[in-house]
């Protein structure tokens, strides 16, 4: 496979981030989730979740030309719950769709069978996980490219309770604005509902993607040339 075909590698500047639009119409994704709530996530929240990390990344360029480092504990804050809120928002839309798919692709299916044992425990971790998140946040499924294989993780907001390191294939959220709506404080039937919208094909997509990522713990003996 080819990145190169569909990934040009650009350099985002501080302060440059932009709303993706949803891949599909607002009322899409019905029953499982409603166009008014579709509407309200991605109109709304994810625009301030945008806004916000444009707002932090500039506000700490003003910070290293002033050479006023005040306030850096709260801006990078504001860095790491809205830059891990836009991009987990981001990858949540492409990893849905009106369609549904039938099932794993062949290298997910591979690396789900060959790490978790079967794709029932899988799903059965992944949506205990996603029930049982305190408060707000998600159920996470990453490529962990130090260690060469997924895991479910679980993000209370967006950024707490990651392994560093690991790059997101699958998500799915559990903020209430995703679905009380639609289910009120059902969590559980929202979480039990969604596995019908999982694009399958957009997570084979980022997982082969992801399994490119070379990131030893150790790389000393390597021989990975740098010029300094
Ligand atoms: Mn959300």
């Amino acid at each position: 496979m080819n990145t190169q075909n569909y990934w040009a590698p650009r350099s985002i500047p501080p302060g440059g981030h932009s709303l993706p639009p949803l891949p599909y119409p607002y009322n899409a994704l019905e029953p499982v989730i409603s166009s008014n709530t579709l509407r309200i996530h991605h109109d709304r929240h994810h625009q301030s979740y945008v806004d916000g990390l444009n707002k932090a990344e500039l506000k700490l360029v003003e910070a290293r030309q002033k050479g006023d480092f005040a306030l850096i504990k709260h801006w990078e804050r504001e860095l790491a719950f809205h830059g891990s809120g836009h991009i987990l928002h981001s990858i949540y839309w492409t990893v849905m769709t009106p369609q549904g798919t039938s099932g794993p692709c062949t290298e997910t299916r591979r690396q789900i069978n060959g790490y978790f044992g079967s794709m029932d425990a899988f799903q059965q971790q992944f949506i205990e996980a996603a029930i049982n998140v305190e408060a707000s946040g998600w159920a996470v499924v990453i490529w962990n490219p130090s260690w060469n294989h997924l895991e479910i993780l679980t993000a209370e907001k967006h950024q707490n309770l990651t392994q560093w390191g690991g790059i997101p294939i699958m998500v799915l959220d559990v903020w209430e604005h995703a679905y009380y709506l639609d289910y009120q404080n059902r969590r559980a039937d929202y979480v039990k509902a969604w596995w019908q919208l999982v694009n399958w094909p957009e997570v084979e997509k980022r997982l082969l993607l992801a399994m490119r990522a070379q990131v030893p713990l150790v790389i000393s003996n390597l021989g990975v040339a740098v010029d300094c």
